[in-house]
């Protein structure tokens, strides 16, 4: 992979990566089409990436379809997979971690300590390889996509870091490989998740600017739903992530939540821009 990326920056080729952990979805491939939009040749990346999953998480049962990923891939022109092992990446002596501080103790931080650890590290690791000039992620998964932008700077990584805004199903749900996971049943109640953030958007078109009413009242949508379980709810500032109290105009922000339905942890946010 770095000898291909070599050729293509010797010959002037703009690099787009996007790093995915598989089971591609159109949250992945709206990715895809940004970076084939963006750039010459597209790089995509699948890798479960073991350091980012703590020994209690589901790293072994994390959905994988090598051959339908395969399908989309192909069906989106990607010029290049890249399909390293979990021994080429971590082999036995590997002993380098790239951590990002303050950002990442809270929210998901709180819930999964060891995970954006993981993250950094092959974020780093696979960059490194690819060489890109441009990287894709999603809002999805906004705090990642704000932890990575930080060790870009911090680091002075040589590429761009391109947020894509979220993929949802047609009734709300934002898109994630770990839907798969969710029961007929889950995946009904999970629509809460998406409603209490529409909600609270609505709340805020009409003029409400307390953080602490609309965190209340999408708090009481979960109240009689006792087979979810709310991690957080949280307004925060969009490059800080610190909470917000009031909130202002000029200035954006994203709703957090995240939640376990039945078994499965799910995460989702809207971006609000306040005027
Ligand atoms: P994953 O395979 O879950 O690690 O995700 C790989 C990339 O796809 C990350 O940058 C995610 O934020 C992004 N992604 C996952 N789900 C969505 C979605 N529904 N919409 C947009 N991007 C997404």
């Amino acid at each position: 992979m770095q000898i291909i990326s070599d050729q293509l920056r010797s010959g002037r080729k703009i690099i787009g990566f996007v790093p995915t952990m598989g089971f591609l979805h159109d949250g992945h491939a709206s990715l895809i089409r940004k970076s084939k939009e963006q750039c010459d040749v597209t790089v995509v990346s699948i890798f479960v990436n073991p350091t980012q999953f703590a020994p209690n998480e589901d790293l072994e049962s994390y959905p994988r379809d090598i051959e339908s990923d395969k399908l989309l891939l192909r069906k989106n022109n990607v010029d290049f997979l890249f399909l390293p092992s979990a021994e080429e990446i971590y082999p036995p002596n590997f002993n380098t971690y790239v951590e990002v501080f303050g950002l990442t103790n809270k929210f998901e931080g709180e819930f999964r300590p060891t995970h954006f650890k993981g993250v950094t590290t092959i974020v780093a690791i696979l960059c490194n390889i690819v060489k890109p000039h441009k990287t894709y992620f999603g809002q999805k998964d906004a705090q990642q996509a704000c932890v990575i932008k930080k060790m870009i700077k911090d680091l002075q990584f040589d590429f761009d870091l391109v947020i894509c805004p979220t993929v949802r199903e047609p009734d709300g749900l934002a898109m994630s490989s770990r839907n798969a996971y969710l029961t007929n049943d889950d995946r009904q109640k999970a629509l809460l998740l998406s409603q209490s953030l529409d909600e609270a958007k609505k709340l805020i078109d009409a003029g409400e600017r307390n953080a602490l009413i609309i965190v209340k009242k999408m708090n009481n949508n979960f109240i009689p739903e006792k087979s979810i379980h709310l991690n957080y709810i949280s307004v925060v500032e969009v490059d800080s992530f610190s909470e917000a109290d009031i909130l202002e105009a000029g200035k954006s922000y994203f709703i957090l939540i995240a939640a376990k339905v039945g078994k499965t942890r799910l995460i989702d946010n809207v971006l609000v821009h306040i005027k």
